[in-house]
């Protein structure tokens, strides 16, 4: 099953999919995670998408849908993905389509900004493997250290009060239309991402079977 999972930065994309990526076996893609990882190891993708992610910005289309071609033509995704944080602009979800990719469903994980605003100002994520933490909604078991594979977490960057509004600003503009965009093909399924996080996973499953 080839999966979307949209919604705002922070809307709790990332720890839904590791959930149900391990519930349906098939891998989960983040472009923030896979541009995060070039940035780390000083490729010029990563330091050219740098000044973008400080500022709250979207990396060029042209840059992401490069990422993902290459990403989905390895053979982990043959049996399926699920796609987080991609795609966030119509370009991008028009690549995936011109390149024949079938998205089964999207779900669109909904939070207020308000909501969002709390979640990132206190989300903390591995530097080694990226699990995603709250430093209070979500606490590891030992503070500052990953549950799965006791790396050291971290505040990313970009989760400061002045990005954040950015990030917001831009995924309201140009990432919100994709609702639409999927809506048309039928695919769209929208859950509330606010509550405990297992019964946002109850309801992403019901809306993968649907
Ligand atoms: P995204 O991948 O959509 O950017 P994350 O999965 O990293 O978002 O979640 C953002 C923050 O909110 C993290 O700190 C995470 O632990 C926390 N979080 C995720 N789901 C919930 C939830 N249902 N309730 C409260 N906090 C949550
Ligand atoms: P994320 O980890 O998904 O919150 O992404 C972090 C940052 O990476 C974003 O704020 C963008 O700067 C960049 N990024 C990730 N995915 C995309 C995408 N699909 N299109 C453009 N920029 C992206």
């Amino acid at each position: 099953m080839n999966i979307i999972l949209l919604g705002a930065p922070g809307a709790g994309k990332g720890t839904q999919a590791a959930i149900i990526c391990d519930h349906l076996k098939i891998p989960t893609i983040s472009t923030g995670n896979i541009i995060r990882a070039a940035l780390k190891s000083g490729t010029e993708m990563g330091l050219r998408a740098k000044s973008y992610m400080d500022e709250g910005k979207l990396v060029p289309d042209e840059v992401v849908i490069g990422i993902i071609k290459e990403r989905l033509a390895e053979d982990d995704c043959k049996n399926g993905f699920i796609l987080d944080g991609f795609p966030r602009t119509i370009p991008q979800a028009e690549a995936l389509d011109k390149m024949g990719v079938v998205i089964d469903r999207v779900v669109d994980i909904e939070v207020s900004d308000e909501e969002i605003v709390h979640r990132l100002s206190g989300r903390r994520v591995c530097e080694s493997c990226s699990a995603s933490y709250h430093v209070t909604f979500n606490k590891p078991q030992e503070e500052g250290k990953c549950d799965l594979c006791a790396g050291t977490l971290i505040q990313r960057m970009d989760d400061h009060p002045n990005t954040v509004n950015e990030r917001l600003n831009v995924y309201h503009e140009q990432t919100e239309p994709l609702r639409d965009y999927y809506a048309k093909q039928g695919k769209l399924s929208v859950v509330s991402g606010e509550g405990d996080i297992s019964e946002i996973t109850r309801l992403t499953l019901a809306a993968l079977e649907a």
